[in-house]
């Protein structure tokens, strides 16, 4: 196992156990089963758990194994504070003493903001006292690094990154989010900072291994590298040194034992350039099933309506490339749940856009297509309604 450094020196494993995907019997999950498959991580070096409030049963599954097993203290937990269920400053401290009994600890190694989509959603937590609730925890030694898990777009990142001293923050990226989400513009923002940065949705959520053209699957095995798809997403991560650590929800010992091998051998700077040339290709075939030729570059940034012209076509484009479901569903994280929304619908035609994109995209015609596509009735009545409970009124402190 190799190990890279957090803010203050500590080695974090370059592999994280993402706790949210544990084998389930029946309503449950499979203690004895879980139990094997973090042991094995442990013993092959993994040091970082992470787990979630809403995760179902996960805090308490993992808080009884490390304390079964004697290992508290040796290794760290991460885990995420539900914010959208916060409306005042007591829920804070609610939500955090549940989570300590949960785990069976007396302290959270990484502590997250769950989930921020916009800067919005981290102003209304300073506005009912986070800022000081954080102070009195890490003073306390009941938290040792905060941080915030992130899902909105590269522009709210870089502000809730800057707005902020933080410990840590966690993206998703992987080699078809380069772009979108935080982005390698945001990880290296963080990098800048000094900030780790952890990984999660490396491949994902299995799509870039269970959902792979045929053709980019060619690529792979003719590449002469004897490497699985999750293989060659890992090595990608692990190839640039301001990725920390990289999550994995792994629920067999198969996949603990075959990743821990990846996190072993996988060193910064070691794919070559016929590596990435190959993972080109891979992109460059997923992408020839998408709608728009987006290379999200972001030149035609910003629109003055507040359109997310970049956002709107991965999500345009992964309703193509993957499923409906998750075209629809990014839509809704990254650009329909934010305080000022940034749907395509927005755009009032004026045609700035166009003349500064590289690709020559008929944007405002394939902004209205997206539109339609991304939100059809049932979706715009779901979003009005999740939007009300999101952006409702809080009372200050
Ligand atoms: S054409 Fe539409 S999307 Fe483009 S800049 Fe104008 S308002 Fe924004
Ligand atoms: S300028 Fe064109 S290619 Fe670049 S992000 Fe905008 S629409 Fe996409």
């Amino acid at each position: 196992m190799q190990y890279r450094k957090d803010k203050y020196g500590n080695d974090i494993s370059i592999l994280g156990y993402g706790c949210m995907r544990f084998t389930r019997k029946g309503n449950q999950i499979n203690y004895e089963k879980a139990e094997e498959e973090i042991m094995k991580a442990y013993e092959l070096g993994v040091n970082y758990f992470d787990t979630a409030y809403i995760y179902p049963g996960s805090e308490e599954v993992l808080g009884r194994v490390l304390k079964d097993n004697n290992i508290r203290d040796k290794v760290n937990i991460a885990t995420k504070l539900p914010q959208y269920m916060i409306t005042d400053s007591k829920g804070i401290n609610k939500y955090f003493t549940e989570e300590l009994k949960r785990l069976r600890t007396d302290h959270i190694d990484y502590y997250l903001m769950h989930h921020l989509t916009d800067i919005e959603q981290w102003k209304r937590l300073k506005d009912i006292g986070i800022v000081k609730w954080i102070e009195d925890k890490k003073n306390s030694g009941e938290i040792r690094n905060i941080g915030f898990s992130y899902h909105g777009n590269t522009d709210n990142f870089l502000k809730i990154l800057g707005d902020y001293d933080w410990d840590f923050c966690q993206i998703q990226y992987n080699y078809l989010d380069r772009t979108t989400q935080a982005g390698e513009k945001g990880l290296k923002a963080a990098n800048e900072k000094g900030i780790p940065v952890v990984i999660m949705e490396p491949l994902r959520g299995g799509k870039l291994v269970n959902m792979l053209p045929e053709e980019a699957k060619k690529e792979f095995t003719d590449s002469g590298r004897n490497w699985s798809p999750a293989e060659w997403g890992l090595r990608w991560l692990y190839n640039q040194p301001e990725v920390t650590c990289v999550l994995s929800g792994m629920n067999s010992i198969e996949m603990v034992e075959e990743n821990c091998i990846t996190a072993s051998d996988a060193t910064a700077g070691k794919l070559t350039d016929d590596d990435q040339e190959i993972l080109n290709k891979v992109v460059s075939i997923i992408n020839k099933k998408e709608k728009v030729g987006c290379t999200g570059c972001r030149y035609c940034m910003p629109c003055p309506k507040g359109v997310d012209i970049p956002g709107t076509f991965a999500c345009y484009n992964t309703m193509y490339t993957e499923r409906k479901k998750e075209g629809r569903f990014q839509y809704a994280q990254t650009v329909a749940l934010t305080r000022e929304p940034s749907f395509a619908s927005q755009c009032v035609g004026c045609g700035m856009c166009e003349k500064k994109c590289p690709q020559s995209i008929n944007i405002r015609e394939k902004l209205k297509e997206a539109d339609k596509a991304l939100r059809p009735l049932h979706y715009k009545i779901g979003i009005n309604i999740a939007r009300k409970y999101m952006f409702r009124k809080t009372k200050k402190k």
